[in-house]
């Protein structure tokens, strides 16, 4: 998947990038992050190079719900569990509704 430079979610821009070695954790088994406010008091979007580009795909949508979230503090595992049903959900719907999607964003851009 050719990933954007940046995306703009509500009014916070994020930064996307790969992921770096130390960010696919111990197991290598970490597919993407989220930094929202970080440490540096940035906001990025971080996806592994390492995994097919549907699979990247998936896991920038996952991402960016993480990035909806963040201004609710949550941080939890309960989150974890919304941002995976989002994840499925956004994943089954844009595929499979290709017309109305691209219908319901000329719509809002109006
Ligand atoms: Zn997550």
């Amino acid at each position: 998947m050719q990933l954007p430079k940046k995306v703009l979610i509500d009014k916070e821009v994020y930064e996307v990038r790969t992921m770096t070695t130390e960010e696919h954790g111990p197991e290598n088994n970490i597919r993407g992050l989220c930094y929202s406010q970080g440490p540096d008091k940035t906001n990025a979007i971080a996806i592994s190079a390492q995994i097919g580009h549907k699979q990247q795909a998936c896991t920038f949508l996952h991402e960016v719900c993480h990035a909806i979230l963040a201004p609710l503090k949550l941080h939890n595992r309960r989150e974890e569990r919304i941002v995976l049903r989002l994840e499925e959900g956004l994943s089954s719907f844009l595929a499979k509704n290709p017309t109305l999607v691209a219908h319901l964003v000329s719509t809002l851009r109006a």
